[in-house]
């Protein structure tokens, strides 16, 4: 008999915060109540609530930057979102595509606007995770995985209710396409109003919910937009109700990496020794070269 994964805490969205100028984000963890293991895998989540930005010649962004030891995965629920690296990978995701980057061994990239959402402008919305990866799997080659909407998995719900768009694991029998180093879930949840639907995760995998758009009464608790909901580890099912139309529903719940984690900026790794060979290791070339 499942038992309920019951909320340990629903999060307001923190004071939002410029990455380069082209993200205006809302730091939900690492921080505040949620401490850089608590959701292993997934060690950030960044998240871009709706903006309009104006038109503009030049392309807002973050500029080339390394990163070394995990996945950067870029969800854009509105507006278009361009990326180079300098393993060789270049893309552009538009609305309700997702880009999973394995930066692993390391490698400098860029992310910005695409140009022809810069020239028109617009609103704008998207999220940021990194994945961390398990030690064995840290210096392994980078990789880049374009994930379209059309590639997800949808999992239909009975009477025109809506979706479950799945990106990475699976929902019943809908799989994600995302390839993962370990076990974990990423999945859209579009739901139109009182869909009601159960995710069931093992106790001991970490599990949030981020409120992207609309609203949503979870475990019998109502969760308004852009709110991060944090469950706790204690059973499988989260019960969810949509409380309005066109209600989107981030869902995040991974096996945690029982490693020692050590941050530097761009790097996520398991030992200091590890941060400061990334950093000699950036300055001798060794991640690449990349135009700005
Ligand atoms: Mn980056």
């Amino acid at each position: 008999m499942a038992t309920v994964k019951s909320i340990e805490a629903i999060i307001a969205p923190p004071p939002p915060h410029m990455v380069g100028d082209g993200f205006r984000v809302h730091g939900f963890f690492p921080g505040g109540s949620i401490d850089k293991k608590r959701m292993s895998p997934f060690f950030l989540m960044d998240y871009g609530s709706k903006i309009e930005f104006t038109p503009s010649t030049h392309l807002r962004g973050v500029g080339v930057h390394p990163h070394r030891g995990f996945e950067t995965v870029t969800i854009a629920y509105h507006g278009r979102i361009a990326h180079h690296d300098s393993a060789g990978h270049s893309g552009i995701i538009g609305q309700g595509d997702v880009q999973w980057m394995t930066a692993a061994s390391g490698l400098l990239h860029k992310e910005y606007h695409e140009e022809s959402f810069s020239r028109t402008g617009g609103l704008f919305q998207m999220v940021q995770l990194w994945v961390n990866l398990p030690a064995k799997e840290k210096m392994s080659a980078p990789k880049y995985q374009e994930i379209t909407n059309a590639m997800m998995g949808k999992h239909q719900l009975a009477n025109d209710k809506g979706f479950i768009e799945v990106i990475a694991g699976d929902y019943q029998d809908t799989k994600g396409p995302a390839s993962t180093f370990t076990p974990l879930h990423v999945s859209n949840a579009r739901l139109q109003k009182d869909a009601d639907i159960i995710y069931s995760f093992p106790s001991n995998w970490n599990t949030g919910i981020l409120v992207v758009d609309g609203s949503a009464t979870i475990n019998g608790t109502a969760v308004a937009t852009d709110h991060f909901v944090l469950f706790k580890n204690d059973g499988e099912e989260i019960t969810i109700t949509s409380t309005s139309d066109d209600t989107v529903l981030l869902v995040l719940s991974g096996e945690p990496i029982n490693e020692p984690i050590a941050q530097y900026g761009p790097f996520l790794m398991n030992t200091w020794e590890e941060l400061e060979q990334a950093i000699s290791d950036v300055s001798a070339g060794k991640f690449g070269v990349l135009e700005e």
